[in-house]
C-alpha cells in the first residue's frame, strides 16, 4: 500500500520526497520488500555528496544491510564499519553494530565479532530506542550462544521477549531462548511457552522462526532417544521449509531427519535425507549438517557391510568434523581472547591511573623534599609490584582458557579435537621410533536406558563415574578423550596388541564394577570395546579409528560388555579389516 502511494506521488510530479523520507521508507520496507528497498537505496546513492552527515550515515547503513543480506560480506563490512566508527547518531551506530556482528559471525571473523560485541554492550547502556535494542539483543544472544555463553544468551533472549518494540512479538526472543537452552542441554521438556511462541511466529508471518523452533524441538526429541517424535515434528513441515528458500535451515532439518530415520532403522529415508543435508550445506562453510550427513551415510554403508563406500564416507565425515570443530574452537578462542583483551585494557587503565597518582605524589614530594623521598621509592615499588601481579594474573587466566578450550566440559578429559591432536602427535612419535601403539574405543552399553529410567542428571553422573574409574586404570602417558556422547577413546603408546587387549579388559571390568560416588549405589553400566593396533594398520589415526570402530560394532552385536580386537582374527569377515590392510 505504501509503495503505491509513493509511486503515484512521483509520477504525478508532486514535490519530491525529502532524502530523509526516502531513507525512512527504505528502512521500513527492507525486511519485507527487498526489491523496493534496493531500488530506493540505488536512487539515493548518486546523491550521497549532497546529504547531511547523519543522512549519509543512514544511507551507508542501508547499503551495508543490503550487502549483508546478499552475502557480499566485504562490502557490507566496509559500509557498516564506517557507520559504527564515524556516525554521530548512537541509535544508528547500535543498529549498524548489530548487523555488523551478524555479518562478522557469518563470515568467520570471530575476533572482530567479539570486539564489536564488547562495543555493542557498552553502547546498549546509553541507547533507549527499543527497536535498536531489540536488534542488538538478538545478535548478542546468537553470538554468545555460539560460544557456549548460554546464561548471557538466555538473558538477552528473555529481554527481547519482555520488551519487544512496536510490531514485534515474543517470536524472535523465544526462538533464541529455545536454541540457547537446547544447546546448553538445559531443556527438560518442551515448555508450553515455546509451543505458544511457535504459533505466534506463524500467525505474524515469521515462518522461518517457527521452522527454526521446530528444528530445535526435533533435535531435542532425538537427543532424548525419541526419533519417531523428531520425524513427526519435521516431516510434515519439510515442504514448507523447502519453499522458504532458506538452505541453511533446510539442511539442518534434513540432517536431523537423517539421524532420526537411521535410529529407526529406515535406511532408505536416512540415506535420502543425509544426501540432501550434504548437498544443501553451504559450500566451503563448516556446518554441522554436512558433518551429520556424512556421518549418517557412513553408518548406513557400515550397516550394509559396504566397506569401501563406508571408508569413503568416513573420510569425508572426519574432514567435515575436523573443519567444524576447528570452527567451533576458533569461535571460543576468539571469545576468550577478546575477553582477555578487555581485562588487559582494564589493567592498563589501572596502571595508568597509578602512574598519575605517582606523578601527583612526586609533585607533592618536590615540596616536602628529602624526608619524603623514601615514601616515593616505596610507592614506586608498590606500583611496580601491582603491575607485575596483574601481568601474572593475566598469564594465569590465559593458561586457564587455553586449558578450557581443550577439555570436555562434563568429564574434564580431552575433548574430541584435543584427543585427535594429542593422539596424532603420539602416533607420529611412534612411527618415527618404530614402537607399536594401540587404540581402544569404547561406548557405554544401553546408555539411553539409563537416561530414560533415571533421568539425564543421573546419566551425567554415570558418565563422570565411568570416566573416573577408567582414568584410574590408565597410565600417565595414555591419551584419554571423549569423542562424543558416551563414546571414548584411549591411545596407548608403546603397547603391543596383547597388552592392549589386557588393558581394555581391565577397563571393562573397572567400569562394570564401579560403585556410585563414595560407594553409594548407582545404576550399573557396562561398556563394549574395540581395539586397533598400529601393527597391522599403520600409524594413521583415521585408519585406527575405523578399525577400532568396526571391532566395537562387532562387540555390540556380540552381546555387549566385551572386548573385540580389530586385528587378531576375532572378526575374520570384517570388511573394514581387509580395507585397512589394503
Ligand atoms: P548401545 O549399547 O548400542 O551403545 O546403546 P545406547 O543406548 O548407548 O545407544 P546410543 O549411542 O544410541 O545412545 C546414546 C545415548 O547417550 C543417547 C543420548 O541421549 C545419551 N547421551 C549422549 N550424551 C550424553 C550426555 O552428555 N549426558 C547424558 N546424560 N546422556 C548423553
Ligand atoms: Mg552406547
Ligand atoms: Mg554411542
Amino acid at each position: 500500500m505504501l509503495l503505491v502511494v509513493f509511486a503515484t506521488a512521483q509520477a504525478g510530479g508532486v514535490s519530491d520526497p525529502t532524502p530523509s523520507a526516502i531513507l525512512d521508507r527504505a528502512d521500513a520496507v527492507k525486511g519485507t520488500d527487498f526489491a523496493t528497498f534496493s531500488r530506493l537505496v540505488d536512487q539515493m546513492a548518486p546523491h550521497e555528496a549532497d546529504l547531511a552527515p547523519i543522512e549519509r550515515s543512514r544511507l551507508h547503513f542501508l547499503q551495508g544491510w543490503r550487502a549483508t543480506w546478499q552475502g557480499d560480506y566485504d562490502a557490507g563490512r566496509r559500509w557498516l564499519s564506517d557507520v559504527v566508527d564515524h556516525s554521530t547518531g548512537d541509535v544508528l551506530r547500535l543498529r549498524a553494530m548489530a548487523t555488523l556482528i551478524n555479518l562478522l559471525g557469518n563470515s568467520h571473523h570471530y575476533e572482530e565479532a567479539f570486539t564489536r560485541l564488547t562495543q555493542l554492550q557498552e553502547l546498549m547502556r546509553s541507547v533507549r530506542d527499543r527497536y535498536a535494542l531489540f536488534a542488538a539483543r538478538s545478535e548478542a544472544s546468537q553470538l554468545l550462544s555460539s560460544v557456549g555463553q548460554f546464561e548471557q544468551a538466555e538473558a538477552y533472549a528473555k529481554d527481547m521477549m519482555e520488551n519487544p518494540p512496536a510490531g514485534q512479538t515474543i517470536c524472535f526472543g523465544a526462538q533464541h531462548l529455545l536454541r540457547a537452552r537446547r544447546e546448553a542441554n538445559r531443556l527438560v521438556s518442551i515448555d508450553p511457552l515455546f509451543e505458544r511462541a511457535l504459533q505466534v511466529c506463524e500467525s505474524t508471518g515469521y515462518q522461518v522462526f517457527a521452522e527454526n523452533m521446530r528444528a530445535d524441538i526435533a533435535a531435542f526429541h532425538l537427543a532424548q532417544g525419541r526419533p519417531a517424535e523428531a520425524v513427526k515434528v519435521l516431516a510434515a513441515h519439510r515442504e514448507t521449509m523447502r519453499r522458504l528458500d532458506y538452505p541453511v535451515l533446510l539442511s539442518e532439518f534434513d540432517a536431523t531427519l537423517a539421524k532420526a530415520y537411521l535410529s529407526l532403522g529406515d535406511l532408505a529415508n536416512a540415506r535420502r535425507f543425509a544426501q540432501s543435508a550434504v548437498a544443501g550445506a553451504i559450500p566451503n562453510e563448516f556446518t554441522d549438517s554436512r558433518r551429520v550427513g556424512y556421518e549418517v551415510l557412513y553408518q548406513i554403508e557400515r550397516k550394509l557391510g559396504n566397506a569401501s563406500a563406508a571408508l569413503v564416507f568416513h573420510e569425508k565425515y572426519m574432514a567435515a568434523d575436523k573443519a567444524y570443530l576447528d570452527d567451533v574452537s576458533a569461535r571460543s578462542l576468539a571469545f576468550k581472547m577478546v575477553d582477555q583483551q578487555v581485562v588487559a585494557r582494564k589493567a592498563q587503565v589501572d596502571a595508568l591511573s597509578r602512574q598519575n597518582e605517582i606523578l601527583r605524589l612526586t609533585g607533592a614530594l618536590d615540596r616536602k623534599e628529602v624526608e619524603t623521598g623514601r615514601l616515593y621509592i616505596v610507592v614506586l615499588i608498590a606500583s611496580l609490584a601491582a603491575i607485575i601481579w596483574l601481568v601474572l594474573r593475566l598469564r594465569r587466566s590465559q593458561l586457564r582458557f587455553m586449558k578450557l578450550a581443550r577439555r570436555d566440559g562434563l568429564t574434564g578429559i580431552c575433548n574430541r579435537e584435543h584427543f585427535v591432536e594429542q593422539a596424532e602427535r603420539v602416533l607420529a612419535y611412534g612411527a618415527r621410533s618404530d614402537r607399536a601403539a594401540c587404540l581402544i574405543l569404547f561406548d557405554l552399553d544401553h546408555f539411553k536406558n539409563v537416561n530414560d529410567t533415571f533421568g539425564h542428571a543421573v546419566g551425567d553422573e554415570v558418565l563422570k563415574r565411568a570416566v573416573e574409574v577408567s582414568r584410574r586404570a590408565l597410565h600417565a602417558c595414555d591419551v584419554f578423550g571423549r569423542l562424543g556422547g558416551e563414546e571414548f577413546a584411549v591411545l596407548l603408546p608403546d603397547c603391543s596388541p596383547a597388552q592392549a587387549r589386557a588393558r581394555a579388559e581391565q577397563l571393562r571390568l573397572s567400569i562394570a564394577a564401579a560403585a556410585g560416588p563414595h560407594g553409594k549405589p548407582a545404576p550399573s553400566v557396562t561398556a563394549s570395546f574395540g581395539v586397533a593396533s598400529t601393527v597391522p594398520c599403520g600409524f594413521e589415526l583415521h585408519r585406527l579409528l575405523v578399525v577400532a570402530d568396526a571391532a566395537l560394532y562387532r562387540a555390540k552385536r556380540a552381546g555387549r560388555n566385551c572386548v573385540f580386537m580389530g586385528d587378531t582374527g576375532d572378526i575374520p569377515d570384517s570388511p573394514y579389516l581387509s580395507e585397512a590392510r589394503g
